[in-house]
């Protein structure tokens, strides 16, 4: 029995239920791309996702069906210099490969997050929303409408840019413009 006036500092076991507690109550989403690399566009997104969420899960799918420039950990740690250089303390990245869906169940979270930039990308996403929805209903995809200065931004057309040597300052980081350099003077070097 407590005595009168002595506090009880609380067993390992309190903190573990406590710590279990705290992440039940977090709510959690998953931002899932390819990431070709990441662009300010995607930055712009996962900021404004990461003020709304305790935690915000940047998921790199591992195996998409595009042709991609970058390998995924070479796009996993393109992100992980972002978030250190933006300060983004409350977004982790990691990758994947299935089901968003099923990705989202594993790591406990309750949305998905998407950019929106035009017209043309909603028809797309709200498919894509639609038949998660019929996979996981307990988790809500979250639109979320992009910067009006990254509309036009896309990872598809920053690479053709890159490639011919273009300008692409206020659209990549420094980090991402270096590893487009290099990645395209290696292709260069090959040919
Ligand atoms: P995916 O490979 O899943 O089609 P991307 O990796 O290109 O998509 O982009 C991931 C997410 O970021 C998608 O929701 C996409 O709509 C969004 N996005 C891409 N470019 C922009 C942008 N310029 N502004 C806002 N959102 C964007």
């Amino acid at each position: 029995m407590q005595q009168p006036g002595r506090t009880v500092s609380p067993t390992p076991r309190d903190a573990t239920a406590r710590h279990q507690q705290d992440e039940k109550d977090q709510l959690i989403a998953v931002y899932p791309g390819s990431f070709d690399p990441v662009h300010r566009g995607h930055i712009d997104i996962a900021k404004r996702a990461a003020r709304l969420v305790d935690v915000l899960i940047i998921a790199v799918y591992s195996k998409p069906s595009k042709n991609l420039l970058f390998s995924a950990e070479e796009r996993v740690r393109l992100w992980h210099d972002v978030i250190e250089s933006e300060g983004l303390t409350n977004v982790r990245v990691e990758r994947f490969d299935g089901l968003v869906v099923e990705f989202a169940r594993t790591v406990g979270a309750k949305a998905i997050v998407r950019g929106l930039r035009a017209v043309t990308d909603f028809e797309l996403e709200f498919q894509q929303a639609l038949m998660n929805r019929k996979q996981a209903p307990e988790i809500e995809t979250l639109m979320i409408i992009t910067a009006l200065s990254y509309l036009f931004v896309s990872a598809t057309l920053l690479k053709e840019v890159a490639k011919l040597g273009g300008d692409l300052d206020g659209i990549v980081t420094p980090n991402v413009a270096r590893a487009l350099h290099e990645k395209f003077a290696e292709e260069r070097a090959r040919e």
